[in-house]
């Protein structure tokens, strides 16, 4: 009888998938979504991963990268401010990553290091979900950072008509469109003359893609209540808190509005993808899903 118990024991054991260790590094991390989100999945998709977010300074990275090297780890989501900083220590870059100059999610593939950013995938997918469709459409791109580069990379791809990008930093904005080797389909604005230009032209789409507005700074904005107008769509790549200043003007001029969160859910599920192999519809859990993560954003 004894003996029975203990062949069925190793059976299940070695029967079941080795569990495998994911994490996301940043700096600073104790405010990261990320493992609240793919705890999430792996518990609902019921996937052989753990995830933990580990707190990584820039003098650890290389250590860091080590210990993936050495199979500690699946894989990694970064976050700032390493998404620049991890491509030396990877072996590939997928065609978004080098485009972007950043990565977002490792995986580690006989042991090479593979890297990939899902942001855009994540900024797509969540335009969708919120049932946005920038296809030949004129879009404003507020913000020239690292989200704003995947954010035009994204539209350019889906087949936006014209991209108008907008930065406090004349020569950062500058900078991006050269990077996109001055597309024919994006245009700059000046920062001083936003509002005005808003007035004057007819924009359906308008993207946050700065960090004001972000938690703490709750009033800041970066667009006037006067720039919106019943015609546009209003999307901020913000989620913390999840309406912005940026929002709740947009929306009291009758605008329809899309937080930061559909991306960020998107940019993970994309993530869990690579690293598992397998394709998840989110669709049944979105709700609940969504509502996780709000409760973890009041909580922290
Ligand atoms: P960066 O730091 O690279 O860029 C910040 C941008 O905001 C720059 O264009 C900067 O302009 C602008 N900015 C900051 N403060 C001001 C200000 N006071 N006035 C005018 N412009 C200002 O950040 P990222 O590009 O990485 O991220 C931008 C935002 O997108 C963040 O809020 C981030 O949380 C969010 N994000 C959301 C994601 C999601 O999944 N939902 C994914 C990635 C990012 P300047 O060049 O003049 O300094």
């Amino acid at each position: 009888m004894r003996k029975r118990k203990l062949r069925f024991t190793h059976y299940v054991l070695s029967s079941m998938p080795s569990i495998q260790k994911l994490a996301v590094i940043g700096d600073p991390i104790a405010h990261s979504l990320s493992p609240v989100l793919q705890s999430f999945l792996i518990r609902h998709f019921a996937l052989p991963f753990t995830y933990e977010a580990l707190h990584v300074r820039a003098h650890d990275l290389p250590k860091m990268m080590q210990r993936l090297r050495n199979g500690e780890f699946r894989g990694l989501n970064v976050t700032i401010p390493h998404k620049q900083a991890v491509l030396p220590f990877l072996d590939v870059v997928d065609e978004t990553a080098a485009h972007l100059g950043a990565a977002n999610t490792i995986a580690v593939e006989k042991n090479k290091l593979i890297g990939y950013n899902t942001d855009v995938t994540g900024f797509l997918r969540g335009l969708t979900a919120a049932g946005i469709s920038p296809s030949d459409k004129n879009v404003l791109v507020l913000g020239a950072g690292g989200a704003a580069r995947a954010v035009i990379f994204a539209l350019l791809k889906t087949g936006a008509q014209k991209i108008f990008l907008c930065n406090r930093s004349a020569g950062r904005a500058e900078a991006l469109l050269a990077a996109f080797a001055n597309d024919n389909r994006l245009k700059s604005v000046q920062w001083p003359d936003r509002l005005s230009w808003l007035q004057n032209n007819k924009i359906n789409v308008v993207i946050n893609a700065t960090s004001m507005g972000m938690h703490p700074q709750l009033n800041q904005a970066p667009l006037p209540p006067a720039a919106f107008f019943p015609y546009m769509i209003a999307f901020d790549l913000i989620y913390n808190p999840l309406e912005t200043a940026f929002l709740r003007d947009a929306a009291e001029a009758g605008a329809k509005t899309a937080n930061g969160l559909g991306m960020l859910i998107e940019q993970g599920v994309a993530a869990l993808e690579i690293w598992s192999q397998r394709k998840f519809d989110i669709r049944d859990i979105y709700a609940n899903l969504e509502n996780e993560l709000r409760q973890a954003l009041k909580a922290s």
